[in-house]
């Protein structure tokens, strides 16, 4: 068939309407592409629409946390919780008018790109069962790494009689009053579940494999008058923001160049437990052992003080398995509970995975990054023409928001769109040798960081015991970077499809 004449039911198809999927709508509608949002679940929203744990919140400011473009100045407080963030999302969708745009309960279960025509053929499944298919001349992928429950591997559990809940499928009517409640995991999650899940249980048992560093957290709320000040005076809340941004970079330094400046830092936090938890055992059970940001930082002032509580016990001995009534220590004993929490993370790998896209030659993007993930600058990916990545590899933070980071994604992909269509060619991918070269340049930039030299195992290595997760720089740098991508790192190949009329 005539590539011209191939009809495509879309410019673009974006997958996930969270912040990245709705970001890039935004954009989309400003350049006349045809486009449509398929979201798997029933309402927008990604990360803040399911994550309904008990104290969820988010540990980057809030006036950094939400878009350039559309700056709020209606903050409650300095972090917002996960309903807040999810109700400007909401709010943004309605402002500018995508809502329209998005296909609810429409679950991506295949992507295959047609080589000859040089479009996607995506299947879509409803709530219904029914299976649909779409053509689009480009996708988006905005589902992000963390949205696959990662479960433990615990032998029995299954026959397990009390209620088992991850963090990120929390059912927001069950309560924990009066009830025996493990919770499983000492990350960013559970630090913001524990202090509240404390209240409520009747005795909690926090199974930790590893302690994390907690730092302490300044939270202002913020005043009417001060909200009143930002919404009138636009320029001050722009000063704030800056200074946001560029007090976060800080970080970034010593993440990336100088661990020794997180050893100091480690110093000040473990006096923070000592202040907290007067019990000696106890604090030496929370003190960890690697270099403060190896694993994510987190931010809680009521995380120590609810560990030191007298219904509350840290178990550190390894989970061996579980039965009816709850799970058993490597120490042989019993830990019977009524409910059990995850608090285990994510399958990053699990959340491309079940896309199940295949690209040029019948590469397969599970197989291709489960052999090692390859991508230039997190939006492309060798063997996947007119396939852009929001929030993929490489392009997480440790230390500031990923929105900008997504804008500046969103802003990458509009570019190689356009020098596609300027060229009028089908399809544009980055080259192989380029991606590789990034790779081994990212490489070089990691070693020297906390998240490898730091000591500690975490999810933001891979099999190899690389970085396949955290950008290893700052955002200006990334933002640069991104922007002065140069065009002869990409393949332009063939002739364009059509956009169908009957759409
Ligand atoms: P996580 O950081 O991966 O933590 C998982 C926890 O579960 C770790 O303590 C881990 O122990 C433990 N664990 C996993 N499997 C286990 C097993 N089989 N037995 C015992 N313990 C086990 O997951 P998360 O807390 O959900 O956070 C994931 C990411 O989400 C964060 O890094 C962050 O990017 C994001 N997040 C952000 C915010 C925010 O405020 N912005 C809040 C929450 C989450 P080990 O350390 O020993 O592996």
């Amino acid at each position: 068939m005539d590539p011209m004449q191939t009809p495509v039911d879309h410019d673009v198809v974006i997958i996930g309407s969270g912040f990245s999927g709705i970001g890039m709508a935004i954009a989309l509608k400003k350049t006349g592409r045809t486009f449509t949002v398929l979201e798997k679940a029933h309402d927008i929203g990604g990360t803040w629409r399911d994550n309904l744990y008990p104290g969820c919140a988010c540990d980057v400011p809030s006036h950094l946390y939400s878009f350039s473009f559309e700056p709020n100045p209606y903050w409650s407080r300095a972090y917002a919780t996960a309903d807040e963030i999810q109700d400007y999302l909401l709010y943004v969708v309605e402002k500018y008018d995508v809502r329209g745009d998005v296909q609810f309960d429409a679950q991506v279960t295949r992507g295959v790109y047609d080589e000859s025509l040089r479009v996607w053929h995506l299947t879509v499944l409803g709530s219904d069962g029914a299976e649909r298919h779409l053509v689009a001349g480009a996708v988006v992928l905005g589902v992000g790494a963390l949205h696959e429950p990662s479960l433990p591997d615990i032998p029995g559990l299954e026959t397990f009689a009390g209620e088992v809940m991850h963090t990120a499928s929390w059912d927001p009517g069950a309560s924990m009053f009066g009830r025996t409640v493990g919770i499983i995991g000492t990350g960013a999650s559970a630090v913001q579940a524990i202090p509240l899940l404390a209240e409520d249980a009747d005795h909690l048992t926090v199974f930790q494999r590893t302690p994390a560093w907690v730092l302490p957290k300044v939270d202002p709320e913020y005043p009417d008058g001060l909200q009143d000040a930002y919404d009138k005076r636009p320029w001050l809340m722009k000063l704030h923001r800056t200074k946001i941004k560029a007090a976060n970079e800080l970080r970034a330094i010593a993440f990336t160049r100088a661990p020794a400046l997180l050893k100091a830092a480690s110093l000040g936090a473990a006096a923070n437990i000592r202040r907290s938890v007067k019990d000696p055992e106890l604090r030496r059970k929370l003190i960890p052992d690697y270099t403060m940001g190896c694993k994510r930082i987190t931010f809680s002032n009521a995380y120590y003080p609810a560990l030191a509580r007298e219904d509350v016990h840290v178990e550190t001995e390894h989970i061996t398995g579980a039965d009816a009534r709850g799970l058993t220590t490597a120490d042989g004993a019993r830990h019977d509970l009524d409910v059990l929490v995850l608090a285990t993370g994510f399958d990053v790998a699990g959340s491309y995975r079940h896309l199940n896209f295949t690209g040029t030659r019948g590469h397969d993007l599970g197989e291709d990054w489960d052999a090692g993930i390859t991508s230039y600058y997190g939006v492309t990916v060798p063997h996947f023409p007119n396939l852009f990545f929001l929030l993929g590899p490489n392009t997480a933070l440790g230390h500031t928001s990923v929105l900008m980071m997504i804008e500046a994604q969103i802003a990458l992909t509009l570019r190689l769109l356009d020098e596609r269509d300027r060229r009028r060619a089908g399809a544009v991918q980055v080259r192989e040798a380029v991606a590789q070269a990034h790779m081994a340049t990212l490489d070089r930039r990691t070693r020297r960081t906390v998240w490898i030299a730091g000591g500690c195992d975490s999810w933001y290595l891979d099999q190899f015991g690389r970085n396949r997760v955290l950008w290893p720089g700052s955002v200006p740098e990334y933002e640069r970077a991104t922007r002065r991508t140069e065009m002869v790192d990409y393949e332009f190949t063939g002739s364009r499809a059509s956009v169908s009329s009957s759409r």
